[in-house]
């Protein structure tokens, strides 16, 4: 290990392994150069006549223009989808529309390498996660919500379940794909229209899904999708013939959506923040414990809201503990996204890298200990070497701020109840993650930690059949699952 630096930084020195370049060929994707708005079943011009760039994150180069959708845009997608929702979507028996719903998961299916590629050219994640996580989660998640469309009465049973109308969709960068499917495949089973809006810097996969519910001969308007960045979110919310918004990105704007629809009767669902705590105690697996911490901070660039960002680590393992994940640090290949052995990629934005930078230099600042990978990051595009801190104070800006950058916050336990209280000081609530070989300990920290999902002994593992949302400021209501659908029906 090197020694501490003058300042409080080192650099992790090891001999990385040099694989061959091992990059997916991009030929499966086919990106158009321009993209409008999917209203009605068709792509129209966006009456703001307006276009924005999105960028590959990777090489800062253009991949396509992308419609700027103004309020008229918002206005025009949704009463096509009140249209779908009044004329057609609303009056088709259940099992026509589970039809149409398991057709989308079979066009994924077979599409799944185009899409997993345009995830990783337009959001910067490695290819090896859009493929096998993002891509299959996606088609899954569309299988499962059309299994659930015909059986609602038995999903609520004597309560007469009930669609809501018009579901305004607004999602963010990170998952850009799987958070589109999380939010149509439900709102369709449950018989509901949607009006989803993707991130600025991630539409393209979102345009291709329109692409394919075109092609799936789905009822005109039944999903709208239109692109656009805060102003056309805000007129999603604001739209007076909306019944429904489901939101998912940060905390900040998701104060917004609720202080707009405060008053209205419009139902509302908000995934936003995170500051997972991930523990391990000294009967852990320390091994697989430490590839979990990995996978939860880094192997996404921290871009998920339930990334495992606070460490704890019961005193008598630290050393051990520490040795182990610098090892593993200092072996993780960051760069070409593209390429499948890349573990971490690049980051979604430049204003993303500013603020990832930003946190890292409050974290020196307050005088933490810092290390870092020593890799070499490429010239082009934005990238950020795995770090983390140590001697982390709970009252550390790092160990409270939701960074969303592959930044790990450590500190030390000796008793449950101690980390218990630790991993509680937060403002937020999403996930938290406990590595034991002890049942009993599992049981007393799930009941105990005040957060939506927690997982034992592994880490960021999803199933549609498992709802996920949080407490406190990590927003309310819930996704997947049976809980899922609920969000969508009058029960
Ligand atoms: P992040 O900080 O992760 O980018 P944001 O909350 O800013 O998250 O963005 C998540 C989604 O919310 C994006 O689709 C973005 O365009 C949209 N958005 C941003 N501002 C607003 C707003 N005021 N009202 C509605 N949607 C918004």
């Amino acid at each position: 290990m090197a020694k501490a630096a003058k300042n409080n930084t080192s650099k992790l020195k090891f001999d990385t392994i040099n694989y061959a370049p091992a990059p997916e060929s991009k030929s499966s994707a086919k990106i158009e150069a321009q993209y409008d708005l999917f209203i009605n079943g068709k792509f129209e011009k966006p009456s703001s006549k307006k276009y924005f760039d999105t960028i590959n994150p990777a090489t800062e180069e253009k991949l396509s223009s992308v419609a700027d959708a103004n309020a008229a845009d918002v206005d025009k997608a949704v009463k096509a989808a009140r249209t779908a929702y009044d004329k057609v979507w609303s009056k088709m028996p259940a099992k026509e529309r589970a039809k149409y719903i398991y057709r989308i998961a079979r066009m994924i299916q077979e599409r799944a390498r185009e899409f997993a590629v345009i995830e990783t050219l337009d959001g910067g994640k490695p290819i090896r996660e859009s493929r096998d996580i993002d891509v299959p989660l996606v088609a899954n998640h569309f299988f499962y919500y059309a299994g659930w469309a015909d059986k609602l009465e038995y999903a609520f049973p004597n309560r007469s379940p009930k669609s809501l109308g018009v579901a305004g969709q607004i999602i963010p960068w990170n998952f850009p794909l799987l958070m589109a499917a999380w939010k149509i495949a439900p709102a369709l089973a449950t018989g509901n229209t949607v009006v989803l809006k993707p991130a600025e810097t991630t539409p393209l996969t979102a345009l291709k899904l329109a692409e394919i519910i075109q092609e799936s001969d789905l009822p005109p308007g039944v999903v709208n999708i239109i692109t656009g960045a805060g102003a056309t979110g805000a007129a999603i919310v604001n739209h007076p013939d909306i019944n429904k918004i489901a939101f998912t990105g940060s905390t900040e704007v998701g104060k917004l959506i609720q202080r707009a629809v405060a008053g209205t009767d419009k139902k509302v669902t908000l995934e936003l923040g995170g500051k997972a705590a991930n523990i391990i105690f000294e009967d852990a697996p320390i091994d697989q414990a430490v590839e979990g911490i990995i996978n939860g901070i880094y192997f996404n660039q921290g871009h998920v809201c339930c990334a495992g960002s606070r460490l704890f680590v019961q005193e008598s393992v630290y050393k051990e503990v520490m040795r182990k994940l610098k090892d593993r640090i200092a072996t993780l290949i960051v760069g070409d996204p593209m390429d499948k052995n890349t573990d971490v990629g690049a980051i979604n934005s430049k204003q993303q890298l500013e603020t990832i930078h930003k946190y890292i230099n409050i974290g020196k600042k307050e005088g933490l200990e810092i290390f870092e990978s020593s890799c070499a990051l490429p010239k082009k595009g934005f990238f950020c070497r795995p770090t983390l801190f140590t001697n982390v104070a709970q009252s550390s800006r790092i160990a409270q701020e939701e960074i969303f950058g592959p930044v790990l916050a450590i500190q030390t336990f000796r008793t449950d109840d101690e980390v218990i209280e630790k991993a509680n000081n937060t403002p937020f609530g999403l996930s938290a993650g406990v590595w034991t070989d002890k049942g009993s300990k599992i049981f007393n920290l799930t009941t105990k930690l005040r957060a939506g999902v927690i997982w034992a002994n592994t880490y960021n593992k999803f199933d549609p059949t498992s709802p996920f949302g949080g407490y406190k400021e990590s927003g309310f209501g819930r996704e997947g699952g049976l809980h899922g659908l609920g969000a969508y029906l009058n029960v």
